[in-house]
C-alpha cells in the first residue's frame, strides 16, 4: 500500500524554531547543541534543557537516523505513518515515514529525511526508508 500525498498543514514558526524552518526551506536538517554541556536537543529551544545555559548553536545534521516507533493511521482518506525516528545525533523526532509502502515499515529500520511542502508554509522534516 503506497500511500497518496496528503495535505500537511503550515508550520507556525517562531523567533526560537526559525533558523530551523529556514534551513528546512534550504533542505538542511538542523538541531540545537549545547555550547556548555555538547549534548543535542530537538525540538529546538532557546535554552537547553539538560543544563539550562544560553548558549547552544546550531548543528547540521546528518538526516539520518532509525525507526525507535511508529503507527499507521489508516482511518483517514490518506493514510499515513506517524513515528519517532532516533537520529544518528542522538535526539529522537516524531515525524511521518513517506514514500514507503507503510505496510513494509518497521522497528529499527533505517531512515534518512526529505522535506515535504506544506500548506503555504516551509517544508516539514519527514523520513523514508533507506
Ligand atoms: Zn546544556
Amino acid at each position: 500500500m503506497v500511500p497518496q500525498e496528503r495535505p500537511i498543514p503550515a508550520p507556525q514558526p517562531t523567533p526560537e524554531t526559525q533558523p530551523f524552518w529556514d534551513a528546512a526551506l534550504a533542505g538542511t536538517l538542523v538541531l540545537k547543541k549545547c555550547a556548555a554541556c555538547a549534548r543535542v536537543h530537538h525540538y529546538p529551544r532557546a535554552l537547553c534543557p539538560f543544563c539550562f545555559s544560553e548558549t547552544t548553536e546550531w548543528l547540521p545534521a546528518s538526516g539520518r537516523g532509525t525507526i525507535y516507533s511508529y503507527s499507521v493511521m489508516r482511518r483517514v482518506p490518506v493514510p499515513y505513518a506517524i513515528a519517532y525516528v532516533t537520529l544518528d545525533e542522538g535526539v529522537t523526532m516524531m515525524t511521518n515515514i513517506v514514500d514507503c509502502d507503510l505496510d513494509t515499515v518497521r522497528i529499527g529500520q533505517r531512515v534518512r529525511v526529505v522535506f515535504k511542502p506544506t500548506e503555504g508554509g516551509p517544508p516539514v522534516p519527514m523520513f523514508t526508508p533507506t
